[in-house]
């Protein structure tokens, strides 16, 4: 029925065709409609007439998965060469063995990847015995390009046959169209130059798919930020005390100079953070530590790059001794300094109690870091990226957009708000858990289908959970990736509830296909917290156009349930119930435009069910 897909040539054609005249475009498509293959198929389109290389930028595990077996299935027809390219950070195995940091980063991994494969050169195999031959072997090559394996197999597979997956991924390269890389991976500059000249391609020799583009926003605010936490701090003393804890100027020691940092910051969190966490100006914390400590600020500035010099020393300590030269201390060194010159404007410092105490630079604005991919051509691909006006002035791309609307009989799909509760944290009381309760218990018993119920927050999910009786699975704080992964299979497989949190790992990313997932409850509206970080975005997005409350709530939420709704339908013979159990709900509808008011919402969606003409499939 849908095999003549229509809207998908259509759509491959404004894509290819608007990259002619605009250093990027846009496309929002439903979830099912094919976006991967899409996506791909333009920007070969445009690419091959020109010459062009394509890179596949992903968020995470599975939207790479999704895009290699895409790519498995394009390559059966018309061979293209395609290749998964990570850091050394996921892919060097011998690091994996022998050692395991936090804060980890690139540029250490290098180095220490560089010595060992001079050792190698100079005769010493064991230094490292995944770098070999093997790495350039014909074998090798047919594994990459024959089988197209993720990153996560092709590590498995060097370490069956002994053979480095990055270094092969490395020589491989020149002779790839495609690459499917983190984002991460690429929005590093440093990281980017020298992937993109292994490959041989210059930034305007390519054709770059931004998956699940609506996350831009974020990625790009996640990769301009960085902390400096007590952990870190504690780990930067014990490498200190290892490391002989000389005396940096005048009476001060490694020690002591990182003991007059942490209670600094933890009389910060103590006196300011009663009520959670707060923005402070960027110059507080070194006020703070001139005045505990009766310092100026040049001092304590020399102190911070003595510190630094400290860790070069250790760094190359480390090396003498073939361990990674990475410091916890010039790590840290380098994000104090950086700390106190940041530019108010367009970031936020944030204090905050949580995990023992941090103080963070957080990036409001991720147009200036998102800037370099216009030097490429971009494809912006989402199954929710309308209203555009609001992706384009966060992201600060200008570009054509398109909208197939749904693809999918309407009447496969009942969304609904409940008017009953509201999830609104000041009127939140005991009455109204109990109300919360009370409902999503009678929709989940009477219905009888396979249901996500998603929380705003873990606290809210904890509290309806205290209040009801029937079956369920949990995604609770910190489940790891084998726990989850095996609820899910439980799931999958009959009528079950698994409760989770919005904006969590089961609210994008993973496919439910048919009646593995039938029924959706949002109990509660997914608002963003409202902490300091988000009173930041507000007050920037209010100064910036005017539209604090649009840009930093509303849109992030539309988007939000719009995902999660998403994960209900996926082929034209699926269905599907959605409700969210929230008053505030109405002013969805501008983005949900068949959402409408429930006073009964267990029946409503039982007779939704019963009245489909497919019933007799999907009966329990
Ligand atoms: Fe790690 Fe590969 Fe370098 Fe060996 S050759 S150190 S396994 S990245
Ligand atoms: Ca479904």
């Amino acid at each position: 029925m849908y095999e003549n897909r229509q809207y998908q040539a259509e759509a491959i054609d404004f894509l290819s065709k608007s990259l002619q005249d605009h250093y990027g475009v846009a496309l929002e498509s439903p979830t099912g409609s094919g976006k991967t293959i899409m996506a791909l198929r333009s920007a070969l389109k445009y690419a091959s007439e020109r010459k062009l290389k394509i890179l596949y930028l992903v968020r995470t595990n599975s939207q790479e998965e999704q895009v290699i077996r895409e790519l498995r299935a394009i390559s059966s027809a018309v061979k293209v060469r395609a290749i998964p390219m990570q850091g050394r950070v996921n892919m060097c195995i011998l690091y994996h063995m022998i050692e395991d940091l936090h804060e980890i980063n690139a540029e250490s991994l290098a180095k220490f990847c560089n010595m060992k494969k001079r050792e190698v050169m100079a005769g010493n195999e064991s230094a490292c015995p995944y770098f070999n031959f093997k790495i350039r072997s014909d074998e090798t090559k047919r594994y990459i390009f024959e089988e197209l394996p993720t990153a996560e197999e092709f590590y498995e597979y060097g370490e069956r046959n002994n053979v480095c997956p990055y270094e092969s991924m490395k020589a491989a390269l020149p002779d790839a169209e495609i690459v499917v890389a983190p984002y991460a991976y690429f929005l590093n500059r440093n990281i980017a130059e020298k992937f993109l000249s292994h490959w041989g391609v210059s930034r305007n020799q390519l054709v770059i798919i931004l998956d699940e583009a609506h996350n831009l926003p974020d990625i790009g605010r996640s990769i301009g930020s960085f902390r400096i936490s007590i952990e870190s701090l504690n780990r930067a003393d014990k490498e200190a005390q290892a490391y002989g804890d000389p005396e940096l100027s005048q009476k001060i020691h490694v020690s002591d100079l990182i003991e007059m940092v942490r209670s600094a910051l933890q009389s910060m969190v103590s006196e300011r953070c009663q009520k959670g966490d707060v923005r402070i100006r960027f110059q507080e914390f070194m006020e703070y530590m001139m005045i505990m400590n009766k310092k100026g600020e040049r001092e304590i500035r020399s102190l911070f790059n003595y510190l630094y010099l400290f860790g070069e020393y250790v760094e190359n300590e480390k090396e003498k001794v073939g361990k990674v030269p990475f410091s916890y201390c010039s790590s840290v060194a380098a994000r104090l300094s950086a700390f106190s010159d940041q530019d108010e404007e367009r970031y936020a410092a944030i204090l905050s109690p949580e995990e023992s105490g941090y103080i963070q630079a957080a990036c409001l604005d991720p147009s200036g870091i998102l800037e370099v991919l216009k030097e490429s051509k971009t494809i912006h691909m989402s199954g929710t990226l309308d209203p555009f006006d609001f992706y384009s002035d966060i992201t600060g791309f200008e570009i054509p957009f398109k909208k197939i609307g749904e693809i999918f009989p309407p009447e496969n799909r009942y969304i609904a708000y409940y008017d009953g509760v509201s999830s609104k944290y000041d009127t939140l009381d005991e009455r109204e858990l109990d109300k919360m309760a009370t409902i999503i218990e009678e929709i989940v018993t009477k219905v009888r289908r396979n249901t996500i119920v998603y929380f705003p927050s873990y606290s809210l999910m904890d509290k309806v959970e205290n209040r009801v009786s029937f079956d369920h699975m949990k995604e609770y704080r910190g489940i790891d990736q084998k726990e989850l992964y095996a609820m899910l299979r439980k799931f999958r497989k009959g009528n079950g509830t698994i409760f989770a949190v919005s904006g969590g790992r089961l609210s994008e990313g993973i496919n439910f296909p048919g009646n593995e997932l039938e029924m959706i409850i949002l109990a509660g509206l997914p608002f963003p917290r409202p902490d300091a970080l988000n009173r930041s975005l507000f007050d920037y997005y209010e100064r910036k156009y005017g539209k604090g409350w649009e840009y930093s709530v509303v849109y992030p939420t539309a988007i939000k349930i719009r995902q999660e709704i998403g994960r209900l339908i996926r082929s034209a013979d699926d269905v599907g119930a959605c409700v969210i159990l929230d008053k505030r709900s109405g002013q969805f509808k501008r983005f949900i435009p068949d959402l409408r008011k429930t006073s009964d919402p267990a029946s409503d969606i039982y007779n939704f069910f019963s009245s489909l003409k497919t019933g007799e499939k999907y009966s329990a």
